[in-house]
């Protein structure tokens, strides 16, 4: 059965329509597929998607371009690979985000699992309400939005905290999850708000729950790293399907790592073969974000992603493309904003897409010669 919104968060069973079709979200377990899973999401993306599957920044990946159709086909074959859980509420409930670097076995594998065990035990929950389990030496989702998070304390042990509080509650490993089950208790009990970040700007949190600093966050990895196999950049967030199947076939990798930094691992890898990714922390691309733009959003004027790469390297520090006002590629200011409104650009500097801008109606031609950029 296709349940849809629009304006929904998407999930695989609730997905949300854009201008290039359905999009069908998948949550994969700790942020990790095998190698047979990686094949059959591309292989889905390809038969019922337009064959690009986005990754998105909270480590999700999205076939775009489903027909309303073949959406229940879809589901089917991504449940084959084990991808969706069968019951669409757990499915809906699993927002859990994992440190991708975890190893077999280390704390952050262990509370994903029992997190992931417990979904039942939580309540009624917002859309988007997330959970961090983020157990390492130091966060490395500190900018990862997630509204409980399971990270560790100054102090080296285990705390749980709330997003938006500057301290958390120190936890025994075996108390953790009882811990993110009660403070989700305490969120569900406060009413209306859908973030635990808002909802503590009015109401103050239990000092019980704020007792110690997290630890100093670590560093994210870059492309060129190696997390248990080497790290690649998805431009934009996207991964062609045809290209994903084949670098992870021909690389012989174990698993397939996602991230919430338009970044990947490869696991297991030690030599890559030839691929269309980013493999240098330095690529240009990488101080890119453009949105879908138009065709696939149905509120963009003007194509993004194309206008993006060409003018990758050619901008001082960041660029962010953006269809609309809206900005959904990127929350923050860039150096370089280029907002679309009726067919042309909109040029903001050190701004979002929504400031004041300094030049109105440039021409994506003007702009991709490099004319009217600064
Ligand atoms: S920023 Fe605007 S055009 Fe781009 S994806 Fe969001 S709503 Fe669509």
């Amino acid at each position: 059965m296709t349940v849809m919104v629009k304006g929904w968060c998407p999930s695989a069973y609730r997905p949300m329509m854009s201008g290039d079709g359905l999009i069908v979200r998948v949550r994969p377990h700790a942020g990790r597929l095998d190698r047979a899973q990686v094949i059959g999401l591309c292989e889905a993306a390809a038969q019922y998607g337009n064959g690009i599957i986005d990754l998105t920044n909270r480590a999700n990946l999205q076939i775009r371009g489903v027909a309303q159709e073949d959406h229940a086909a879809l589901v089917e074959a991504l449940s084959v690979f084990g991808l969706l859980d069968a019951d669409p509420v757990r499915e809906a409930r699993r927002n859990i985000i994992v440190a991708p670097d975890w190893r077999a076995g280390d704390a952050t594998a262990r509370l994903a699992e029992k997190m992931a065990q417990r979904l039942g035990e939580l309540p009624a929950l917002p859309g988007k309400f997330g959970f961090a389990v983020d157990a390492g030496d130091g966060s490395i989702l500190r900018d990862t939005p997630a509204d409980i998070r399971i990270e560790r304390g100054a102090g080296g042990g285990l705390i749980v905290r709330a997003d938006g509080a500057a301290q958390g509650c120190p936890v025994a490993e075996s108390e953790a999850i009882d811990a993110v089950v009660a403070l989700a208790h305490w969120f569900a009990a406060r009413g209306e708000e859908r973030r635990m970040a808002r909802l503590l700007r009015s109401v103050p949190l239990p000092q019980a729950w704020q007792s110690e600093p997290p630890a100093s966050p670590r560093a994210k990895p870059r492309p060129g790293d190696d997390i248990g196999g080497p790290v690649l950049g998805a431009p934009f967030g996207q991964l062609p399907a045809e290209a994903l199947a084949d670098v992870t076939v021909e690389s012989r990798a174990a698993a397939l790592r996602v991230t919430p930094w338009r970044l990947f691992a490869l696991e297991g890898v030690r030599a890559l073969p030839a691929h269309p990714f980013i493999d240098a922390p330095d690529d240009p691309l990488l101080r890119v974000d453009a949105c879908p733009g138009a065709p696939a959003c149905s509120a963009a004027t003007v194509e993004t992603r194309r206008l993006a790469r060409a003018l990758a390297g050619r901008v001082d520090g960041d660029l962010h493309v953006s269809g609309c006002e809206k900005g959904c590629a990127r929350p923050r200011a860039a150096d370089v904003t280029l907002v679309g409104r009726d067919g042309g650009f909109d040029l903001v500097h050190g701004g979002k897409p929504g400031d004041a801008p300094t030049r109105r109606g440039l021409t994506p031609e003007a702009l991709a010669s490099g004319a009217e950029l600064p």
